[in-house]
């Protein structure tokens, strides 16, 4: 455990020192702050003994108190970095990063003149010690990132339906499963409709453009046909890229996915995260392959622009099965492939029975992913990190022949400002000139949303003002 006495410090200093995943150290931290010299000192205790350290900085005085704040953090995690990886001879691929978005940090040194864009590799390796192939991986998202516009006029909207079919076991979003709020689906519909008509007076206001939409969840697709279409019909703002997440095939049909095609939805999600059976079964998926492959062939017969999810690190799966999986995935052929490494967080069934997942070699999966999507024409476009993943590792969105997906760019990177529709959706207003983003959630269960939507539409109308 690590302990500082500067409580603003304490979270990203847990956050590094759990990445190192060692239980019998103590590690104390103090920062003394003299005339704009900043020392700070660290003790290493391991059984019973101890070593001590200490690093001094200048601190620049005309910077603004948020570089400051972002400099104290860097420099005390870069230090904590340096110890823990020369005493435990370990290395994290993400050197003292912590956070969910290494690319959007390089993004904005860029964009506001701290950093060449052909310098990035080297900057992230020499002052975050970054690994070489991930700091790689970083210049060559930035580089495929090429729809990025920084317009405080232009939006996308995320509208959310957190409600499943059923629960999978390493599942920690807010979504419920079906069978629990079968009859509050119609007036949460009804609830979302209402907010997104007052969006409609607020974009017309602001003059926004809308850049994309992304219906997310849960399992959108979930909903019955009608009630698709009774939300699909509120939804006519046309921009270039709609996406609806159809995360699990065993809820597609023809008949939705024509209403979809119909509302002008231009790009679905189909989530297999494994072509093993006997996994989708131990992680609480009941849908087949014969089930994902149906729905695949539906979806190319309509033309939509196909991402499909896979997760490295399941319980039970070696490499070897995994290998198998991207390779199905790669026969397939989707226009998108995401490749997230599995989470273990509190709140899903799987990290309460901890102890199922063990012996995966997710380094060597995630490498292999990346490796072979590269072979085969993928390239990848999006990055972001979550808290405990295994091996400290990432998720990376890859496209081939163009197609990115516009909103995951733009909500990662948070480069335009996203419109949050739903229960637990959460609204972002960025201000480009000013280099400020403001954040409002609405509530997060769909009862509470319901039963709040005047006020949750009273509070959106200040926040956009
Ligand atoms: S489909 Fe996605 S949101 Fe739904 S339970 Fe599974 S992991 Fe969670």
């Amino acid at each position: 455990m690590v302990e500082s006495n500067k409580e603003e410090l304490q979270l990203e200093l847990n956050d590094l020192f759990n990445l190192f995943e060692v239980s019998d150290i103590i590690v104390k931290h103090t920062e003394i702050d003299e005339k704009n010299k900043i020392t700070n000192e660290f003790r290493y205790i391991k059984d019973g003994q101890e070593k001590s350290y200490s690093f001094t900085y200048d601190m620049d005085n005309s910077l603004s108190d948020l570089r400051k704040k972002s400099l104290r953090k860097r420099m005390v995690k870069n230090q904590l970095y340096k110890i823990l990886s020369e005493n435990l001879n370990k290395t994290l691929p993400w050197g003292s990063l912590t956070g969910v978005r290494p690319t959007k940090l390089a993004r904005d040194l860029i964009d506001y003149g701290e950093m060449k864009d052909y310098l990035v590799a080297e900057i992230l390796e020499r002052d975050y010690y970054v690994s070489h192939k991930k700091a790689e991986l970083v210049a060559s998202i930035l580089r495929n990132q090429k729809c990025i516009i920084r317009n405080d006029n232009l939006v996308d909207l995320y509208i959310n339906i957190p409600i499943c079919p059923t629960r999978c076991v390493y599942c920690s979003f807010i979504s419920s499963e079906l069978s629990r709020v079968k009859d509050k689906v119609d007036i949460y519909i009804d609830a979302v409709i209402k907010e997104i008509n007052a969006v409609k007076n607020i974009i017309k206001r602001k003059a926004y453009v809308v850049r994309s939409i992304y219906i997310g969840g849960g399992t959108p697709s979930v909903l019955t046909a009608r009630q698709l279409d009774r939300l699909l019909n509120e939804v006519n703002f046309l921009p270039s890229e709609f996406t609806v997440e159809c995360g699990r095939a065993d809820t597609i049909t023809d008949e939705k996915l024509d209403i979809l095609k119909n509302h002008g939805v231009t790009r679905i999600s189909i989530n297999p995260q494994t072509f093993c059976e006997a996994t989708l079964k131990r992680i609480g998926r009941k849908q087949k392959n014969k089930d994902i492959l149906s729905a695949y062939q539906k979806a190319l017969a309509r033309d939509f622009v196909v991402n499909m999810d896979f997760i490295a690190g399941l319980p039970g799966e070696k490499l070897g099965i995994f290998k198998r999986t991207i390779n199905t995935a790669l026969e397939l052929y989707p226009n998108n492939i995401t490749v997230h490494t599995l989470s273990l967080k509190k709140g899903s069934t799987l990290f309460d029975n901890n102890g199922s997942v063990q012996d995966r070699d997710v380094e060597k999966m995630i490498d292999y992913a990346e490796d072979t999507l590269a072979k085969n024409g993928y390239k990848p476009y999006y990055l972001y990190r979550q808290k405990h993943q295994l091996s400290g590792l990432e998720n990376v969105g890859y496209f081939r022949d163009g197609d990115v997906c516009i909103f995951n760019i733009d909500s990662m990177e948070e480069t335009n400002t996203i419109i949050g529709v739903g229960a637990n959706a959460i609204s972002k207003r960025v201000y480009n000139i000013e280099h400020t983003i403001k954040r409002q959630p609405n509530v997060k269960f769909i009862e509470d949303y319901v039963d709040r939507i005047d006020e949750i539409i009273e509070k959106k109308e200040e926040f956009f003002k």
